[in-house]
């Protein structure tokens, strides 16, 4: 029953684990039915209510994936009560008649489950009641957590370990970043797009460019921005991170170059999924600038390391997206071009093979 919280406290969380322990319980409680039903004598109106019960479960389950396209049992509260009291429930069998024990138990269930469906069908539960992140061990002192569609990295020195962003439903990106060091934890933003930001208000303070200040405003994002720049290098101990300006994307977007690792950490700007390049601030011109720029320190990563689309990319991505993007702007990339709605705005998709660019109509 504390299996999960055991694992999201120590950030071993994932979705395999969360269905498997569901799948498990399921089992449990299957196997204690079957062996109990024959030895202990049940009256008829429990049947019933137990019936009940289930049908409710069941519409709920059915609700939830009509509204959600998934399969949602929320680790509920009550729904934990409940699993309690049915794990209790045989044990007071030789010693009190069922037909006074099963009334609480069945009542606390029926509520749980009324409960269950209500918060399914008002969409009332947090996300990471049924959408778990999932954390991956890159090598031993570097992992990527999976955020739905984001993601974000921490890194490891000798010395200190830093977290490289906090994607988009992480409030609690801090806390897991702690469940895998003890080392002293500090933040560097990519930028401050509200896919990257989620759980910066736990630090207070981060690394980020300045020049993202007003994208951070505009996404209520909290705390004190600590500049970096051009050329910075944050020492971990014994591995050094390299700031590099990637402006375009979003105006104060950078990279950040693991020297020891020959990896670059690049945002948004460099992967193989939907570039964002519609909206205020986006300016298509300077990133294909700053992807040509990057070029200069080409020597110092081999991988790429993107917050979206694969992991990892390879950096012969780089002269692809400038090639795309310059397409874009000669306007000689119709063929590619699809009109697509992305949150109510309408925006023009140009699909690449290897990436695509939303770009303003
Ligand atoms: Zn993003």
């Amino acid at each position: 029953m504390i299996d999960g919280t055991v694992a999201r406290k120590t950030g071993k969380a994932s979705e395999f684990g969360a269905r498997l322990d569901s799948i498990a319980d399921i089992v449990f409680v299957v196997v204690c039915l079957i062996k109990l039903i024959p030895v202990i004598n049940i009256p008829t109106w429990i049947y019933v209510w137990i019936g009940v019960v289930a049908l409710i479960r069941i519409i709920n389950i059915v609700s939830g994936f009509i509204m959600q396209k998934r399969f949602i049992i929320l680790h509920t509260i009550m729904n934990k009560v409940t699993g309690l009291l049915l794990f209790i429930l045989p044990l007071t069998v030789p010693f009190v008649d069922l037909k006074y024990t099963a009334i609480p138990v069945c009542a606390v269930a029926t509520f749980a489950a009324i409960q269950e469906g209500h918060f399914i069908r008002t969409n009332r539960f947090k996300k990471e009641d049924y959408k778990m992140k999932e954390v991956i061990k890159i090598n031993e002192n570097t992992w990527r957590i999976e955020d739905d569609g984001v993601r974000f990295y921490l890194l490891c020195g000798s010395e200190k370990a830093v977290l490289i962003d906090t994607g988009m439903n992480s409030p609690d990106a801090k806390q897991i970043a702690e469940g895998l060091t003890k080392l002293p934890l500090i933040l560097i933003n990519t930028h401050a797009d509200p896919d990257h930001i989620s759980g910066n208000s736990a630090f207070g303070e981060f690394y980020m460019s300045p020049n993202e200040e007003e994208n951070l405003h505009a996404h209520d994002g909290q705390g004190k921005i600590l500049p970096i720049h051009e050329g910075d290098v944050i020492d971990l101990g014994d591995r050094e991170l390299l700031i590099i300006d990637l402006p375009g994307h979003t105006p104060g977007s950078v990279g950040i170059i693991d020297k020891k690792n020959h990896v670059l950490i690049s945002g948004d700007s460099i992967q193989d999924g939907k570039i964002f390049m519609f909206g205020p601030a986006r300016n298509l011109k300077q990133y294909i600038e700053s992807l040509k720029h990057l070029s200069k320190y080409e020597d110092l990563f081999d991988e790429i390391y993107p917050m979206h689309g694969t992991f990892p990319v390879h950096k012969d991505l780089i002269p692809k997206l400038i090639q795309g993007a310059q397409s874009i702007v000669d306007g000689k990339a119709q063929e590619y071009a699809k009109p697509v709605n992305v949150f109510g705005n309408e925006v023009t998709l140009y699909n690449f093979d290897y990436a695509g660019f939303l770009c303003q109509k």
